[in-house]
Parts: structure tokens; C-alpha cells; sequence
């Protein structure tokens, strides 16, 4: 990896309206991931138990907005993370979450908690204060907050993942060359 040999960069990592199946898929880096532990070390992420993020380099988000909590994590990225990145599908326009968006939220909530096949009769909307508000519908994070590069793909694959980490680690542009760039 042709990486700065300077002190680690902090990375974070997200999962907002995702199915971690882009945290997945950048874990299938499989061994690279040791190389890549020389260079960075993990902030906030799935992959630690850090609660917070903090001053980061880079922060990666999965997953798009569906709820209220989601945009305030993201925020809290956006703050912190000096390049954010979105990554996948859900990130970038919504993805499979935002097959919902045609649907009065009202609807889907009546039918998921109360009138749906198999319910019993009686059943209530959750409505805990502790509990996120949803959304009326879901959002790409780029329509919060900037986002600095996009890579797409459901999940996009662990070697379009590697080389946009190491290109930002080497202070390169990321491109994502012949092969990588896909939007399935
Ligand atoms: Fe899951 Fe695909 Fe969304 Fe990634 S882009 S969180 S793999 S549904």
C-alpha cells in the first residue's frame, strides 16, 4: 500500500437504513485488512465499541436516512469526519429502504402493526418516546449533508471499497477503475 508514513488516520464507520452488508463486503478485504490496520485505526464503527465518533480522517456511511436518528448520526459524521464517504446503494439514492417512499408512512405502519397477514387482533403502534421517529420517506444522505465520493454498488465490492480507502490514504483522487465501478 502506498500510504504516508505518518501517524495512523482515524476512520468511522456506519450503518444508518443499511443491512450491513456493505460493512460485509469492505470486510472481505479479508488479510488486507491487517495491512490496513498499519495505516488507520477504527473510531466509531460496528467493528469496535466506541459509542461516539470522534475528530476523524475518513468516515464511511452505509445506508441512507429513514428515521430521525439517522440524521443525527449522520450529522454527527459530517461534523467529525474531514472526507466523508457514501458507500452502496442504500447510501447514495435511498436503495432498497426507499422502495417504501411510494407509500403513505401511515399505510405501511397501519399494515406492518395492526392490519397485516398473521397479526393478532389489537395490536398497537410502537410509539416508546425512546423509539426514532421515521421518516415520511427515506432519503440519500447527500440530500443532508455533503458528501465528498460515492461509491457505488449493492454492496459495491470489497475491492472497489480497498481501493478508494487506499487511494485517500495515499492522498490520491479515488477512481475506481475498469471492473470496480458497477450498480448492482
Ligand atoms: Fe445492504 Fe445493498 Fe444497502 Fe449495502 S447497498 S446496505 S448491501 S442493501
Amino acid at each position: 500500500m502506498d500510504a504516508p508514513a505518518t501517524s495512523k488516520l482515524r476512520v468511522a464507520t456506519t450503518s444508518l437504513a443499511g443491512c450491513f452488508g456493505c460493512h460485509m463486503s469492505f470486510l472481505d478485504i479479508d488479510e488486507r485488512l491487517f495491512e490496513l490496520l498499519q495505516h488507520i485505526e477504527f473510531d466509531r464503527s460496528p467493528l469496535t465499541d466506541i459509542k461516539a465518533v470522534g475528530e476523524c480522517d475518513i468516515g464511511l456511511i452505509e445506508g441512507g436516512l429513514c428515521n430521525a436518528e439517522n440524521v443525527h448520526v449522520l450529522r454527527e459524521f459530517r461534523r467529525h469526519c474531514k472526507v466523508l464517504v457514501a458507500v452502496g446503494a442504500c447510501a447514495i439514492n435511498g436503495g432498497l429502504p426507499a422502495q417504501r417512499n411510494p407509500i403513505p408512512l401511515s399505510t405501511i405502519l397501519q399494515e406492518v402493526y395492526r392490519t397485516g397477514p398473521g397479526l393478532s387482533n389489537g395490536g398497537m403502534i410502537p410509539d416508546d418516546p425512546e423509539l426514532p421517529l421515521p421518516l415520511n420517506k427515506v432519503h440519500p444522505i447527500h440530500e443532508v449533508v455533503k458528501v465528498d465520493y460515492f461509491i457505488p454498488g449493492c454492496p459495491p465490492s470489497s475491492d472497489a471499497i480497498w481501493q478508494v480507502l487506499t487511494d485517500l490514504l495515499a492522498g490520491r483522487e479515488p477512481a475506481l477503475g475498469h471492473g470496480l465501478l458497477h450498480y448492482d
